[in-house]
């Protein structure tokens, strides 16, 4: 395939393993995320980051269960709360730190079988940043 025409659909296969929803990685949840998910579950924004937050660099970030699996997920239903995610959760793993680093994208393909590294990373770079931004870097 012409490195010109890949797509960040090219690069990224969601697996459904579950492996970005788990360790202390920190999903961090944005003001609109809280009061999207606290109206999703039936609760009051200031109750849902008492309830399902942690607190990490002075900011809410989803709590992890014992088995350090993200709060939300589910075995067999996966993301409880996929309809409403935080925004960290539907950009992965086109996220920022790809472009301030492109080499985190093969850091974080240790720990999600969906992202593929057989492309150059000036082409992940390329695909992060049109998926960040909407704007095709063609
Ligand atoms: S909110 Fe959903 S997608 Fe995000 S870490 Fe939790 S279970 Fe995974």
């Amino acid at each position: 395939m012409p490195y010109k025409s890949v797509r960040p659909d090219d690069l990224f296969k969601c697996q459904m393993c579950g492996e970005c929803c788990k360790g202390y990685g920190g999903t961090y949840v944005t003001e609109t995320d809280i009061k999207n998910i606290a109206r999703f579950i039936g609760t009051l924004p200031e109750n849902f980051v008492k309830e399902y937050c942690q607190i990490s660099g002075g900011k809410p970030v989803l709590a992890q269960k014992k088995d350090e699996f993200c709060i939300f997920w589910d075995e067999t239903r996966l993301c409880t709360i996929h309809p409403v995610k935080p925004r960290m959760c539907r950009e992965w793993p086109f996220i920022w730190s790809v472009l301030a680093d492109p080499v985190n994208w093969e850091i974080m393909s240790n720990a999600c079988p969906g992202i593929r590294t057989d492309f150059p990373l000036s082409v992940v770079e390329k695909c992060v940043r049109e998926k960040l931004t909407g704007i095709s870097q063609d």
